[in-house]
């Protein structure tokens, strides 16, 4: 239901926690985190609030500079840890957070089952994770821009790979998602009161559009890589 994401150099967790706290006023029943550390992705998630979140990450700091978070609002398969986000592919080098429903996400999970991969969640969400480490051929971006081709619904959606992790990747279909344009860093929300105590300049996503965000640029372009021109939109009010 709530999504943040940061890439830049400071630590991402506490730019994660205090902007999916800004975020809490949109209801949720479980929340997690990721952040890469230099090394690999790691991942903490809770079923409850957000305060039970960070509880376990004051006890084990994720500690790192690009990460991504979510507060989720479950629509298939019940509140539980395993089913909040974010999800990982088997191998743990992809993790996604998401908000809305991949409708044929059932078709999907039968075919990458077929092909050996194992599930950990009841959620239509894991199927995005499995499948872009299925379509991985060494080129994040063209990764999932074939997962975009393939699924259907509605999404906000962010990646983040072990193999790539100067960049995070976000698209959107009918869930809003906007990009906050920092000082070499770069911000990612479901929603502009996440990023307003850090950046009041955001580009504000349309349907259909993807972004690969690094600390120093937001590329936008359409789900088939063409690029789009975007506006920056001054936020000039307070949360
Ligand atoms: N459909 C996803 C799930 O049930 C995302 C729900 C949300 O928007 O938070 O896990």
């Amino acid at each position: 239901c709530g999504i943040v994401g940061y890439i830049g150099p400071k630590q991402a967790m506490p730019f994660l926690v205090e902007g999916l706290k800004k975020l809490e006023y949109r209801g949720y029943d479980s929340a997690g985190i990721a952040v890469f550390d230099g090394g690999r992705v790691n991942v903490e998630k809770s079923v409850g609030r957000l305060s039970v979140l960070e509880k376990k990450v004051e006890q084990h700091p994720l500690e790192g500079h690009i990460g991504i978070g979510h507060t989720r609002w479950a629509t298939h398969g019940r509140p539980s840890d395993a089913n909040s986000h974010p999800h990982s592919d088997c191998t743990g080098k992809f993790v996604v957070v998401h908000n809305g429903i991949i409708e044929n996400y059932l078709h999907i999970k039968e075919k990458l089952i077929a092909k050996g991969h194992k599930f950990t969640s009841e959620t239509d969400t894991e199927v995005v994770a499995h499948l872009v480490e299925e379509y991985y051929e060494g080129d994040f971006e063209a990764a999932v821009k074939k997962v975009l081709a393939e699924i259907e619904g509605s999404y906000a959606l962010v990646f983040l790979s072990q193999y790539e992790p100067d960049k995070i990747i976000c698209s959107k279909q009918d869930n809003p998602l906007v990009i906050g344009l920092g000082e070499g860093e770069n911000f990612i929300a479901s929603d502009i009161p996440a990023i307003i105590s850090r950046t009041r300049r955001t580009y504000i996503l349309s349907d259909g559009e993807m972004a690969v965000v690094t600390r120093d640029s937001a590329w936008v372009m359409n789900r088939q890589g063409v690029p789009v021109t975007k506006k920056v939109f001054e936020v000039n009010w307070d949360a």
